[in-house]
C-alpha cells in the first residue's frame, strides 16, 4: 500500500503521532505489544485509526512504507532489526511532525537540565506573548499538537533516544545543556554512539540558525573541536567571559547576543544553584535570539516556579528544610543538588543502581553531608561507598522509614534532600511516584 504508515508503540507520542497521520491522509496503522491505555483507545476510535494490542503482527507491520517508532522501543527488537533488513524508513514522532509544521523549533537536549530548561524557555515565552507550544517529552505529543493547534513556535525537549529517528528535522535553535553517560545500555556501552546522538540536535541547521552548548562540558566540546557546524554557535559558560554567547561569573550573569546585552544578578534567579545558572542562561540567551526585551526575560526568570520533583522545597518541619530532588536519578543531578546547599544535609539516596561510580561525590559527602539514609532493596553499594565519609549511614527500605528517620536525626537549620542518584522501579512505581510519597511524609511529619 502506498501511504500505508505503522506506527508502533501506543503511548503518547504514537497516538499523537497516529491522529496527526489520520489527519494527513494517510493508511494508518498502529501496534503495541502491551496494553494500550483507555483513553488513548477512546481516541484513536474517534478518529477511525486502525490498531492492535498485546502483539505486533509482522504481516501487517512490514507492508509499511515508513514506520514511526516510539523512543522507548529499542533497536534490537527482532522487529525492528527486521524493518531495517527490508529499508522500511524507522523515524521518532518528533521527524514526523516536524514534516507539517512551519512554526519556529526551540529544541533542548543533553544529560540533565532539559525538562526546566524547556519549560523556562516556554514560560518566557509565552510571558512575551508569544502562541507556543511545549512538547516532546513533556506533556502532550509534539504530533497531537501538530495535528491539533496552529502554534507559531515550539519548545521541544529532545531524548536522544528521539534524536535517534531524526534526520531531515531542523532546529532554529538547538541547545545542548551537558553530556554525562547515561543510558549506555540502549548505545552499546559506548559513550561515542550516545554523544552522536545527542549532536544530532545540531544536523541540518545552516548560518540563520543558532547552536547553544556549554564551553565547561568537556564531552560536548571534544566532540565540538572535531566537527564543523554551519549554525551561529553560541557558549555558555560559569568559568570564562565570552564576547557572544552567556557567562556568569561571581554574582552576575551576562548574556550577548549580536549587539544585544542582558545582565542580571544570579541571586535574583527563582531557581537556585550552579546547574540552574546554566539552565537559566540557555533560557535567556535563547529568548534574546527571539528578541523578547529584558524586562520580560528579567521578570520572567525572577517569577518562574521550580517544577515538582526538581530541587522541589516540600516543606520546613522544626527548623529542617526538606527538598524533593526525586528526578535526580543520576550521579551528576546529585552534584548539583548537593553542590547548591549551604547546610548541613540528611541526604536520602539509593534505588535500582545504573552502574553509578560514587567516588565524584566523595568531596561533596564529606564536607556537607552529615547523615546518609539509604533508601533501596539493596543498599550495600552505597554503604560500601561512603562507609567512614559521614558519620552515620541508616538503613531503610520505605519512604516512611527514610523520612522518619531522617526526621530523628535532624537539627534546625539542617537540609533533609531526596535525591537519589538511581532509578526508583525497586521500590516505586516511578520518580515521580518516588516524590509523591516523599513529600506526603514530610507533611505527615
Ligand atoms: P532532564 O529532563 O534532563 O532529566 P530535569 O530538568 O528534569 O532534567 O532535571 C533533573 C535533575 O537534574 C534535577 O533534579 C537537577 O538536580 C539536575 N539538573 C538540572 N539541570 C541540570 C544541569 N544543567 N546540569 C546538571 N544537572 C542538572
Amino acid at each position: 500500500m502506498d501511504n500505508r504508515l505503522v506506527i508502533l508503540g501506543g503511548g503518547e507520542s504514537g497516538v499523537g503521532a497516529a491522529v496527526l497521520a489520520k489527519k494527513q491522509g494517510y493508511d494508518v496503522f498502529l501496534s503495541d505489544s502491551g496494553i494500550i491505555r483507555p483513553a488513548a483507545k477512546e481516541l484513536l476510535g474517534e478518529y477511525g485509526i486502525e490498531y492492535e494490542e498485546g502483539m505486533h503482527s509482522a504481516p501487517m507491520i512490514m507492508q509499511a512504507r515508513e514506520v514511526v517508532k516510539s523512543p522507548g522501543i529499542p533497536d534490537t527488537l527482532p522487529l525492528v532489526e527486521d524493518l531495517n533488513k527490508a529499508g522500511i524508513p524507522v523515524i521518532s514522532e518528533i521527524e514526523f511532525a516536524g514534516r507539517f509544521t512551519r512554526a519556529r523549533k526551540i529544541c533542548i537536549t543533553g544529560s540533565n537540565g532539559k525538562t526546566t530548561t524547556s519549560s523556562l524557555i516556554y514560560y518566557l515565552l509565552k510571558n512575551a506573548g508569544l502562541n507556543v507550544g511545549l512538547a516532546g517529552n513533556v506533556g502532550q505529543s509534539f504530533a497531537y499538537q501538530v495535528a491539533t493547534q496552529n502554534y507559531d513556535i515550539y519548545v521541544l525537549e529532545l531524548s536522544s533516544f528521539q534524536l535517534d529517528g531524526m534526520y531531515d528535522f531542523k532546529a532554529d535553535i538547538a541547545i545542548l545543556l551537558n553530556i554525562t553517560p547515561d543510558h549506555l545500555d540502549r548505545y552499546h556501552y559506548d559513550l561515542k554512539e550516545y554523544v552522536k546522538a545527542k549532536f544530532r540536535i545540531t544536523q541540518n541547521m545552516d548560518e540563520d540558525d543558532c547552536f547553544i552548548f556549554c564551553r565547561d562540558d568537556e564531552i560536548s566540546m571534544e566532540h565540538l573541536n572535531r566537527i564543523v557546524l554551519k549554525a551561529k554557535m553560541l557558549p555558555i559558560s560559569q568559568k570564562d567571559t565570552l564576547s557572544e554567547g552567556a557567562y556568569a561569573l561571581e554574582d552576575k550573569m551576562h548574556v550577548i547576543y549580536g549587539e544585544q546585552e542582558f545582565e542580571m544578578f544570579i541571586n535574583e534567579l527563582a531557581l537556585q544553584g550552579k546547574h540552574n545558572v546554566y539552565n537559566s542562561m540557555a533560557a535567556a540567551l535563547s529568548a534574546k535570539i527571539m528578541n523578547i526585551s529584558n524586562p520580560v526575560i528579567r521578570e520572567s526568570l525572577t517569577s518562574f516556579k521550580s517544577i515538582p520533583h526538581r530541587m522541589e522545597q516540600v516543606a520546613r518541619v522544626k527548623g529542617t528544610l526538606y527538598i524533593n530532588d526525586s528526578k535526580a536519578t543520576n550521579v551528576n543531578s546529585v552534584w548539583y543538588a548537593l553542590d547548591s546547599l549551604q547546610t548541613p544535609v540528611i541526604w536520602i539516596v539509593g534505588g535500582q543502581d545504573k552502574g553509578n561510580d560514587y567516588s565524584v561525590l566523595a568531596d561533596l559527602v564529606s564536607n556537607k553531608v552529615k547523615t546518609i539514609v539509604c533508601l533501596g532493596k539493596d543498599n550495600e553499594k552505597i554503604i560500601n561507598a561512603f562507609s567512614g565519609k559521614v558519620s552515620e549511614i541508616i538503613d531503610t527500605h520505605s519512604m516512611e522509614d527514610a523520612v522518619a528517620q531522617s526526621y530523628r536525626v535532624s537539627r534546625p537549620g539542617d537540609t533533609v534532600l531526596l535525591s537519589p542518584a538511581c532509578a526508583s522501579f525497586d521500590l516505586f512505581r516511578n520518580y515521580e511516584d518516588r516524590g509523591d510519597q516523599f513529600k506526603e511524609a514530610v507533611r505527615k511529619l
